[in-house]
Order: C-alpha cells, then sequence, then structure tokens
C-alpha cells in the first residue's frame, strides 16, 4: 500500500488519474459507488498550478458514501437517497479539502451503515481485498477495501459500534475510531447519536496520525465537539501498561485470531510494555446495550426520511399517510426497518422503563468498568473481531448471528472511548486478523504511538 509521502513533489493529475485508473481496475470488488472524475482532475490541477497547497495537496482519499461531498450523490447506499446531491460538504471532507486532498469517489456500505459485512448495501456487496468469495466487513467495507487495494492511500469512514475497525481488520489495514467527539459530524448522515464516531482508514499508521490531526477539532457546527486535544507523538516517554481483555480471547475466539493477536502481544512486551490480563464483566450486557440504544437513536435519526423532507416519494402514494408508509418501505433495506422497529419498540410508551432505560444504566456500568481499569491500565487489547472475514452470504440469514459477532467493537462505542484496529498478521489461510487497541477518552494519540513502536 502506499504512504501518503510517497505522493511528495508528484504531478497531482497524474496522482490521480492513477487513482481513478486503479478504482476502474478493481471495480469487480465493489469497493466504489461513485467516482467524482470531473471534481477530483480540476482540484488536481489547481495543485499542479500552486493555487492549492497543503500537507496533503494532491492527495487522493475515498469517503464513505455517507458522508455529503458537492457535485456527486450522497446515497448512504440506499434507494432512499439514490438521487440525492447534498447542498453542503461535511466538515470532514472540508478540512482535507483545505489541506489539497482529493475526494476521488465515494465507497459502499451497509445502507445507513446499519451491518458489519457491506451486504445490506441497496447496490449489492462489497468484496474482501484478499479473498473476493469473502466478506469485506462492515459497514465501511467500501473505504477498507479501497486502501487495502491500494487505489487511495486513506479513506473516511463511520463507526457507531465498529463500523471502521471490523472492516480494517477483515482487509489488514489500520482502522481509528476516535473518542466521541473528536471530528465533527457535520454533514455526515447521523445512525445513533450517542456513539457515532468519525474516523479513519488507512495503509499505515503515520498516514492515519496525519489524517487525525487535519480531521480533529471543534466544529461550531455539531455542538459534540471536544476542543482539539489531538497531537501527535512521535515516541512514547516511557513503556506502558496494557491489559488483555481475558473474554476476548476465549475458546469460542477463532484460534487463528487468538494466535495472531497473541503473537501482537509479544511484539509489546519486547518493546518493553507490560502486559497483564484484565477481566470487565459487564461486557456480557454490552451487545444486549448497544442493541437496545443505537436502535431506538436510529428509529429517531431516520424519522427525517419520509418522502417530503427527505428521500424519494413512492409515485403509487395517493394519501399523505401513503406518502410515508410506501416511500419508506422501498426506500429503506430490510435491516434498516428491523431497527426502526426494534428501536420503537423499547422507546414505547409500555416498554420504555423496562428496556432503553434499563440499558442506558446498565451502559453505565459497562462505562465506570471501563474507567475503574484505566486507574491502572493505560491500555487494553485484544482482538476486533471472534473470527476473520467470513463467506458471503454466510450470515445474511441470520440477524442475531451478526450482532454477535459486533461483540468485540460495541463496548469501546458505548463508552466513547478511542480503538484502534491494527493489521497483527494473517492467518493459516491468509486472511488478516486485526488487533484492537482501546484507551481512555483522548488517549488516541497514545494508542497510534503504542502501534507505531510495534510497526517500526
Ligand atoms: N456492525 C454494527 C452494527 O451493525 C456497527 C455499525 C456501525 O458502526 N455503523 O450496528
Amino acid at each position: 500500500m502506499s504512504s501518503i509521502s510517497d505522493f511528495k513533489g508528484k504531478s497531482a493529475r497524474a496522482i490521480v488519474e492513477m487513482a481513478l485508473e486503479k478504482a476502474r481496475e478493481h471495480e469487480s470488488f465493489h469497493a466504489l459507488l461513485s467516482l467524482d472524475e470531473k471534481r477530483a482532475l480540476e482540484r488536481a490541477d489547481l495543485v499542479d498550478a500552486g493555487k492549492l497547497k497543503g500537507r496533503l495537496a494532491g492527495v487522493p482519499f475515498i469517503a464513505k458514501d455517507n458522508f455529503l461531498t458537492l457535485e456527486s450523490t450522497t446515497t448512504a447506499a440506499s434507494h432512499f437517497l439514490e438521487n440525492f446531491t447534498a447542498p453542503l460538504q461535511a466538515t470532514a471532507i472540508e478540512k482535507l479539502e483545505a489541506e489539497g486532498a482529493i475526494c476521488i469517489g465515494k465507497a459502499n456500505l451497509d445502507a445507513f451503515a446499519h451491518g458489519g459485512s457491506t451486504e445490506n448495501s441497496a447496490f449489492g456487496p462489497t468484496k474482501n481485498a484478499h479473498d473476493d468469495t469473502r466478506v469485506a466487513g462492515g459497514s465501511s467495507g467500501g473505504s477498507a477495501v479501497a486502501v487495502a487495494l491500494d487505489i487511495v492511500p486513506f479513506a473516511l469512514g463511520t463507526d457507531t459500534g465498529g463500523s471502521i475497525r471490523q472492516p480494517a481488520s477483515f482487509n489488514g489495514v489500520i482502522g481509528v475510531k476516535p473518542t466521541y467527539g473528536t471530528v465533527s459530524r457535520y454533514g455526515v448522515v447521523a445512525m445513533a447519536s450517542s456513539t457515532d464516531t468519525i474516523g479513519v482508514l488507512a495503509g499505515n499508521v503515520d498516514d492515519a496520525e496525519l489524517v487525525m490531526d487535519i480531521l480533529s477539532g471543534r466544529d461550531s457546527k455539531d455542538m459534540t465537539t471536544l476542543p482539539d486535544f489531538f497531537k501527535p507523538i512521535v515516541q512514547l516517554d516511557a513503556p506502558k501498561k496494557i491489559g488483555v481483555i481475558k473474554e476476548f480471547m476465549t475458546d469460542d475466539v477463532d484460534a487463528g485470531v487468538r494466535e495472531q493477536v497473541t503473537g501482537y502481544i509479544e511484539k509489546l512486551k519486547a518493546q518493553g510494555h507490560t502486559i497483564e490480563e484484565v477481566s470487565l464483566p459487564m461486557l456480557k450486557y454490552a451487545l444486549a446495550i448497544y442493541y437496545i440504544v443505537v436502535p431506538a437513536e436510529i428509529s429517531s435519526n431516520l424519522g427525517r426520511y419520509d418522502g417530503i423532507r427527505y428521500g424519494e416519494r413512492s409515485k403509487d402514494a395517493k394519501t399523505l399517510s401513503e406518502v410515508y408508509g410506501l416511500s419508506r418501505d422501498a426506500g429503506f433495506m430490510p435491516e434498516n426497518k428491523r431497527r426502526i422497529m426494534i428501536g420503537s419498540y423499547v422507546l414505547s410508551s409500555g416498554f420504555f422503563d423496562a428496556y432503553y432505560l434499563k440499558a442506558q444504566k446498565a451502559r453505565t456500568l459497562l462505562i465506570n468498568e471501563f474507567n475503574e481499569l484505566f486507574n491502572t491500565y493505560d491500555a487494553l487489547i485484544g482482538p476486533v473481531a471472534p473470527t476473520p472475514a467470513f463467506k458471503l452470504g454466510e450470515n445474511t440469514a441470520d440477524p442475531v448471528k451478526m450482532y454477535l459477532a459486533d461483540i468485540m467493537t460495541v463496548p469501546a462505542s458505548l463508552a466513547g472511548l478511542p480503538a484502534i484496529s491494527v493489521p497483527a498478521g494473517l492467518t493459516d489461510t491468509g486472511l488478516p486478523v486485526g488487533v484492537q487497541l482501546i484507551g481512555p477518552r483522548t488517549s488516541d494519540a497514545t494508542l497510534l504511538a503504542i502501534a507505531k513502536g510495534v510497526s517500526a
């Protein structure tokens, strides 16, 4: 995979043309939903003319298709937004463009980012970069595959419960899910507002760090953003104390995954870090909490897609209620509908206390357990997912099986913690395995520095 520094001093037009060519060459993986050739080449010419400068001048990237971009469509991989062209750009895109970066296209995802395989896209799945009979992971599957295939050195993704980390792990690239509030979500299609984060997928740690440095910071258009705390760390001042989450290393976890994660832990030890086993008993409730809180927020956030305010209106609708009903039926994918139903149910007056409120209380207990561990440990480690990339179609008939596969990524999301996915190696069958580092809030740069030490 190329790194951002490889592009220094080269013609931006030549770089962008090459990226577009690679995108076409790898079309069969279906990583991308659209290419924005015209705008990309125009911006490349501005760079070459010296009119556009910055730390990413002429560097091509791809954005998950739930980031609003000018001129190209923003579909969220749904029929609802199939023809939607945004009137504004996401702050994240604006920040990258201000540094001279060039968005060449939009990546495939599970519709509205609901899923973990990119098979819920209304436009068909993305295939894994290492084995095209397997899933890309998701929901930022297209972004991960575009980086793994070396179409671009980095891509933007969103992570609500693992959607950057898990596809990064499945395709052997770095994935950064920052502390909740690090990057503005303005202009990004909302999934679950209390866990939605924006982050980066990249071929190496240095590039991920540079892009995070550019993306992070306060935005008056997103009240949840934090003042800019992200400062790249060249080298750690002292070895760290890292806890291995024992619940993530049981016999239920794929042996190849455990082997690679254990190998990575050995490398951390060789770097001088202290490694100890830790336990998070509340983990057994994490999925139950996530699959109550997140659908609740989804059902509320998706209310705006009604064929009037947003989304394609059904042509068959004759009454107002048919406008809502038929438009939403045609616009949403089955997984979107499932979550709207679960969310509406757990928020309904009869069940609010029993489900939603209870889940929020349990969430606080999980957060407390994490905080307690961070009194002693600088970071926690474990796999990103219990298995490597599974076969296309293997889990589609069983939504609960799909949800269970999120067990390792949802805890950090519920607690708003930074978590990164770093390639640990390949299984005997040649599939990438990612290791996950989770830290206390705002320790994002430390996590990247730990990973940098291993790859150096
Ligand atoms: N796989 C998880 C889910 O389906 C995570 C999705 C995400 O982070 N967008 O909810």
